[in-house]
């Protein structure tokens, strides 16, 4: 019987919501704690943040579905218990048993977004666990990772014994098969190197000249592959279909029942890391989400249902799904959330229907302002579709609207900032249309900037991004000409914006930065409260970096540390993207037209019917 950790009812009353640590929430499971494989699912955030992660509801059911393996959860305690745990010499514990970190088998983080880096090293630390794969023996547990940022995790790749790229879910069993029948760390870590999927970081090194500039990469292991590929679940029917997610006592951020409709994207906006990393488009039977359907609603009495994916308009059987689920829902006195539908007549009808919309409002991701930025991005909306759906959302009641938009995208100018203004204008004109009965209510116009961030895997990863003062300059110059009653405008923190580039074109001379910057007092940086600029700055001077060293524009013919993986999307279709966005032009969607990105070596039906 391993160790647990005792939290006093003085600890849990000193400390703001306590249900973030006690566990026992309805569908959490609860094993014998003899089972073979003790496995701990730790997301790099507060418990209100990690309990809404589907990725890591569907794992944490698939492993506990499995008689060998016990699967339990771990999540950033908020300060105030961190405080309290640091100084009752408390370790870092799982919520359903209350074990130490270091106790476990095996220990798996998600890599949801770069900032949460060097909390996923507090972990650890406060889980008493060696940071460093290389400081790690056969008594420590298994450390591995996997999520979206693993496509470029050599920032972090130093710290793990074995990351997965691609979808988790048909390689979790191999690999716990193989970890239940291995005799120690090494042998499975060898074992496991060759399966499709999996990176053992410390099996290669990154070959640079002496001008610094990457030449190559080195296998340490001969049997291990390279280029590594991406593994990804060809078939969504095969995939675990998660029935029963634990049920949370206190409010979480998304906190309802979700059904995963597809993944993947057909269009191919050339900034969207997801739109690449995620390709094809595979769709699950609409039969099967309706069974689904009616056993989440059996198992957790949630009173909202969302229907998830890239871009939830482009589901197939979008109509005949919300159709068969409507009638089940409604008796039931649940309410169906769409969420990223296109702004036409169908979405519109559609979102009447799914009453929670109306409170929620509506949102146009524009991402620019001009219809020439656009091109150049390959978003395809038109200014005619924009202001053609706020009118028949003003006059279908709705008044709240949000505009979701990119400032530093390649080849802004003055004019693309400016016409971010213009659009939210005419939007406004399009509001003094409605008769003057139906104006009694005025609506909220929100206008929420993000930075431009170059992500590897996406036609724009060769782009620099904007100096620092150039953004804080077309902020001014937005800032200034959207004042208005109706606007509220909002933008994202720059300096954690350029972080956040620096750490996702990355490479492994940043694992001594994150480890400075944990010992300098860094954790949590997603959370602006927690986030020091300074901080980051030092310690990346203290390695002989600068952020430029990360933020600057890369050469077409450069190699990336990255392209160690295979993906299955091409470096020479990204290529072409990024020509084609130097000259403004559009590509197909690839519903309408293959553009041969690599994608169709899985099979896709998408692929299937295009590639030819
Ligand atoms: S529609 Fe564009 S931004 Fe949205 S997921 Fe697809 S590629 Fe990404
Ligand atoms: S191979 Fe063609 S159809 Fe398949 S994802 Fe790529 S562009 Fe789309």
């Amino acid at each position: 019987m391993r160790k647990t950790v005792h939290l006093s009812n003085a600890l849990l009353r000193a400390v703001e919501k306590p249900s973030r640590y006690v566990g026992g929430e309805w569908n959490s499971v609860i094993k014998d704690d003899t089972v073979k494989t003790r496995f701990a699912l730790c997301f790099p955030d507060i418990y209100e943040i990690g309990m809404s992660n589907l990725a890591l509801s569907i794992l944490y059911q698939q492993i506990n579905a499995r008689d060998d393996c016990w699967c339990e959860r771990v999540y950033q305690p908020a300060a105030d218990m961190r405080q309290k745990m640091q100084e009752q010499d408390i370790p870092l514990f799982s919520l359903e048993s209350k074990t130490p970190l270091s106790a476990f088998d095996i220990v798996g983080f998600t890599l949801q977004y770069e900032l949460s880096y060097v909390t996923i090293l507090d972990m650890l630390r406060s889980g008493a666990i060696p940071l460093y794969s290389k400081d790690r023996t056969d008594n420590d547990p298994l450390v591995i990772a996997g999520g979206p940022c693993a496509v470029n995790a050599e920032p972090v790749a130093d710290f793990f014994d074995l990351i997965v790229v691609g979808e988790a879910e048909l390689l979790l069993e191999t690999l716990l098969d193989l970890w239940a029948a291995s005799e120690s760390k090494t042998s499975f870590l060898e074992k496991a190197s060759r399966l499709e999927g999996v990176y053992v970081p410390a099996f290669y090194e990154d070959l640079y000249d002496r001008d610094g500039k990457l030449t190559g990469f080195h296998k340490l292991n001969e049997d291990a592959p390279l280029p590594i590929k991406r593994t990804l679940v060809k078939d969504l029917s095969q995939a675990f279909l998660p029935l029963r997610p634990i049920v949370p006592n206190s409010e979480i951020v998304h906190d309802r029942m979700v059904l995963e409709l597809f993944r993947g994207c057909t269009r191919g906006c050339r900034f969207c890391q997801a739109g690449q990393i995620y390709r094809p488009v595979r769709e699950r039977d609409k039969d099967t989400l309706v069974r689904q359907a009616k056993s989440l609603m059996d198992a957790t009495g949630y009173d909202e249902l969302g229907l998830l994916s890239l871009s939830t308009s482009d589901y197939s059987a979008l109509e005949t799904l919300t159709d068969d689920l409507l009638p089940l829902l409604t008796p039931r006195g649940v309410n169906l959330s769409l969420p990223s539908l296109r702004l036409d007549n169908f979405s519109f009808d559609l979102m009447k229907k799914a009453s929670s919309t109306r409170k929620a409002g509506l949102t146009f991701a524009i991402e620019a302002g001009s219809e020439r930025l656009r091109n150049r991005i390959n978003k395809n909306i038109r200014e005619d579709d924009v202001l053609e759906a706020a009118r028949i959302a003003f006059s279908g009641g709705w008044r709240t609207l949000k505009f979701y938009l990119m400032l530093g995208l390649p080849g802004e100018t003055d004019e693309d900032v400016d016409a971010i203004s213009d659009i939210v204008f005419k939007v406004i004109d399009a509001y003094y249309e409605l008769p003057p009965a139906e104006r009694r209510k005025p609506p909220t116009i929100t206008v929420s900037a993000s930075f431009f961030i170059p992500k590897p895997w996406t036609p724009f990863q060769w782009a620099k991004m904007l100096p620092e003062d150039e953004y804080d300059r077309r902020v001014k110059r937005l800032t200034e000409r959207l004042r208005h009653r109706f606007i509220r405008f909002n933008w994202h923190d720059r300096d954690m914006a350029v972080i956040e580039a620096v750490l996702a074109r990355g490479d492994r001379r940043l694992a001594p930065v994150l480890v400075s910057v944990l010992e300098r007092g860094g954790t949590q940086d997603s959370w602006r409260e927690h986030f020091s600029y300074e901080r980051w700055l030092d310690a990346l001077a203290g390695h002989g970096l600068t952020t430029d060293d990360y933020t600057r524009g890369r050469e077409t013919s450069e190699l990336f540390v990255w392209d160690k993986i295979d993906i299955g999307v091409t470096k020479r279709f990204l290529q072409r993207e990024w020509d084609l966005a130097g000259e403004d032009c559009m590509s197909h969607d690839c519903m309408t037209e293959c553009l041969h990105c690599g994608a169709n070596r899985f099979n896709c039906g998408v692929c299937l019917t295009h590639a030819g």
